[in-house]
């Protein structure tokens, strides 16, 4: 099993950047991902949220393009696919970071740019390019962008892609990469939604690679609910959370309007906040995402879509202000604390039609979440008691499940 970078027959100057990052050893999906990668191999892989996946598929990609450097200048090599344009900026801005002893190009094409900014970048010589794929399938259509070149094919956050609906895109952008060596996908899960679907025909007998973190990387996460009687205690609730014990919070919401007036309570409330959401202009999101990470305030009020893959150190606590919409998502939003090995806290508000989604939670991550007290805001009504529905749902899972086990095997 390998133990160190050096082990993994990375150029010296990727070592190089690697050490100037602090990582002192690969993370267990970094590993495996690496030697499948430069092995030429198609590559699935799964890992959860902050275990680096970034670097698992940028640093064999690094190492490609330097064992194999372009003789003339031209279009891009190797396309990394992101569902989010705050996603491919940070996915670009790790590449740089790998890559600053190199001479490669990294750019990032994604919707929210002006397109003057993006015919800049067409003209030049690009070696990676990391994009979302509806802008760039607008660019090919356009015949402004080609293809022909793509010898690497990276998804990032393949589920959330599917999630979002750009399935029948990426299939579009595979057809027109079809020139390419390699195909790598990246998930967070390979469960449900698809993906293995999905990436059975991207991939060409990928190594499966489905790595569970090590105790040192498994993260530590506090995690506990309060329930509320009403949406005024919610409320209550929050903002005695957020000024006694929360350092660094990001408050998930379920809609851009519940977003809003939460956003004017807090302001009532003089709880400096910054917020971002979908559908908002890149500046500004840019914006509250730095003022958030620069610690000018330390409240992010955020929804999934906006949330997704952005990576912000140091965040205490994650805090569902309405319950996600499933157990999935809720993994995906605590995920945001607790990175790199750090402690965390994951902090649950309950209202009575909650509780079910708290309960499928809790056998979802299969942890004991307990119910914690607020001075003086205890809820004045019992717990609901929902009766655990036998579904024929979980019988299904729980066979296809027990398939898949011995599909593996053989
Ligand atoms: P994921 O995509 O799996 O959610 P990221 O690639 O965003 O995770 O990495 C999460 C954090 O861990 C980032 O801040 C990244 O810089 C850091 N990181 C990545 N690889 C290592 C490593 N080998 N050692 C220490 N930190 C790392
Ligand atoms: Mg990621």
């Amino acid at each position: 099993m390998i133990k160190t970078f050096a082990e993994l027959d990375l150029d010296p100057n990727l070592l190089q950047a690697i050490e100037s990052m602090g990582f002192s050893r690969p993370t267990e999906i970094q590993a495996q991902a690496i030697p499948a990668a430069l092995d030429g191999r198609d590559v699935l892989a799964s890992a959860p949220t902050g275990t680096g996946k970034t670097a698992a598929f940028v640093l064999p990609a690094l190492q490609f393009l330097q064992d194999f450097p372009r003789r003339k200048p031209g279009p891009a090599r190797v396309l990394i696919l992101t569902p989010t344009r705050e996603l491919a900026m940070q996915v670009a801005d790790q590449a740089r970071a790998l890559a600053q002893h190199t001479s490669l190009n990294i750019f990032t094409i994604t919707g929210g740019v002006q397109y003057q900014e993006h015919a800049d970048i067409l003209a030049k010589t690009q070696d990676i390019v990391v994009a979302t794929p509806g802008r760039l399938m607008e660019y090919i259509e356009a015949e402004r962008f080609d293809c022909r070149a793509i010898e690497w094919l990276i998804l990032d956050e393949a589920d959330r892609m599917l999630d979002m609906g750009f399935g029948p895109v990426v299939d579009k952008l595979s057809t027109e990469c079809r020139w390419r060596k390699q195909t790598l996908l990246f998930s967070a899960t390979l469960e449900g939604k698809g993906v293995e679907g999905f990436s059975a025909g991207l991939l060409n007998e990928p190594a499966e690679l489905d790595a569970e973190p090590s105790r040192r990387e498994r993260k530590k996460i506090a995690q506990w609910y309060h329930r509320a009687d009403t949406a005024e205690h919610k409320l209550e609730l929050l903002k005695a959370i957020l000024t006694s014990q929360a350092e660094r919070s990001i408050v998930f919401l379920k809609t851009r309007e519940r977003l809003a007036e939460l956003r004017t309570e807090l302001e009532r409330a003089e709880i400096p906040c910054a917020w971002i959401q979908g559908e908002m202009p890149q500046d500004r999101r840019n914006n509250a995402i730095a003022r958030f990470r620069d610690g000018a305030v330390n409240v992010l009020l955020a929804t999934d879509v906006a949330a997704r893959g952005i990576d912000l150190p140091d965040i205490s606590h994650v805090i569902n202000y309405d319950m996600p919409r499933s157990a999935d998502v809720y993994l995906h939003r605590i995920g945001r604390t607790a990175r790199a090995g750090k402690k965390g806290n994951a902090i649950s508000l309950v209202e009575a039609h909650d509780q079910p989604m708290m309960d499928r939670v809790a056998r979802y991550v299969k942890e004991d979440i307990k119910e914690r007290f607020v001075d003086g805001l205890r809820p004045k009504h019992k717990k609901p008691v929902f009766k655990k529905k036998k579904k024929k749902d979980d019988k299904k899972k729980a066979a296809a499940k027990s398939k898949k086990k011995v599909a593996k095997k053989k």
